[in-house]
């Protein structure tokens, strides 16, 4: 449907994807579509959007279905390590988990006595902790969930281990933190900041952190890219550590050292991508009103930071 184009910016892109790959759009229909999660025991991909409360499923075979809805404002989605859905949710202003059995569990909802601002991406480490950023986007307006005021300090990213439900702040140091990802190794996390989403003079900035003290603690915080126009919401990291980011209407991609290797554009504004597909090449993209899909050379990063853990 669309002209087949990718922006090759530096020659290390051309290797994982040809510059004339099809970009398909798979369904749209959506007012903003974010929170692509692949599930390999499908072998379909799960997204949310958002201002209509719903999360959808799509598969190559069945095509597209609303999963859930209402569906707590649900944004962001991933897998934790047995292969259960771990979700964002706006309106529930918590991070909750789809049991095997189907049953939703809270994993966290609340720091220091107050309720969480609306959690909206979540990443899970090897070692089962899970990772996510609380910006405010569900609570300044009815749209992507339930205005209300904030009961935080501020927008923090936190880390919660399962294993005691025990909720820590790792970084108070951006203003919205949004999207984040490990590097292959997990010794940087990568977050962005999207406050300029909210205000001209605010942040559109991806950040990396060093991990320290054996997965407790960040350290090191500094620029990694700087997204203009627009903001860097979620993204994705490939096991040579590239990161294929939203970047307005485009996903970018940047080399670990922080070089960007091109662009992929888009009809309309990205907020999310997630590798996916059986053989784990295909680039699935939510943007604005639509999913779309991109076949690449390279699939996501699995840590390496424990041996033998599952896909
Ligand atoms: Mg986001």
């Amino acid at each position: 449907m669309t002209a087949p184009t990718v922006e090759i910016e530096d020659a290390r892109l051309a290797p994982l994807v040809d510059p004339g790959a099809r970009l398909r759009r798979l369904w749209t229909g959506g007012e903003w579509a974010e929170g692509p999660v692949y599930v390999p025991a499908e072998d379909c991909v799960y997204f949310s959007d958002i201002p209509n409360d719903r999360v959808l499923r799509f598969s190559e075979t069945d095509g597209a279905s609303v999963a859930l809805a209402p569906a707590g404002f649900a944004n962001g989605h991933t897998l934790d390590r047995e292969g259960r859905v771990v979700r964002c949710e706006h309106g529930g202003r918590r991070v909750s988990r789809v049991e095997h059995d189907g049953t939703l569990s809270t994993i966290a909802d609340r720091y220091a006595g107050g309720r969480l601002n609306s959690p909206n991406d979540v990443v899970v480490k090897s070692d089962g902790t899970i990772w996510f950023t609380d910006p405010p986007y569900g609570i300044v307006s009815d749209r992507e969930g339930h205005k209300a005021d904030s009961e935080q300090a501020g927008c923090f990213v936190f880390r919660c281990d399962p294993a005691d439900g025990s909720l820590t702040v790792v970084s108070d140091a951006l203003e919205d933190p949004n999207g984040l990802a490990f590097s292959p190794d997990e010794s940087i996390l990568y977050v962005s900041d999207t406050s300029r989403a909210r205000r001209d003079t605010g942040r559109h900035h991806l950040f990396a952190f060093d991990v320290v003290d054996g997965g407790a603690r960040l350290d090191g915080p500094r620029v990694f890219a700087v997204c203009e126009p627009g903001v860097f919401d979620g993204f994705r990291v490939d096991v040579a550590g590239n990161v294929w980011t939203s970047a307005g209407e485009s996903v970018a991609v940047y080399a670990p050292d922080g070089v960007r290797l091109g662009r992929i554009p888009l009809p309309e504004v990205a907020a999310n991508c997630t590798f996916g597909g059986p053989a784990g090449t295909t680039l699935y993209i939510a943007a604005t009103s639509s999913l779309y899909a991109l076949t690449v050379a390279t699939t996501g990063a699995r840590s390496t930071a424990a041996a033998g853990s599952p896909r």
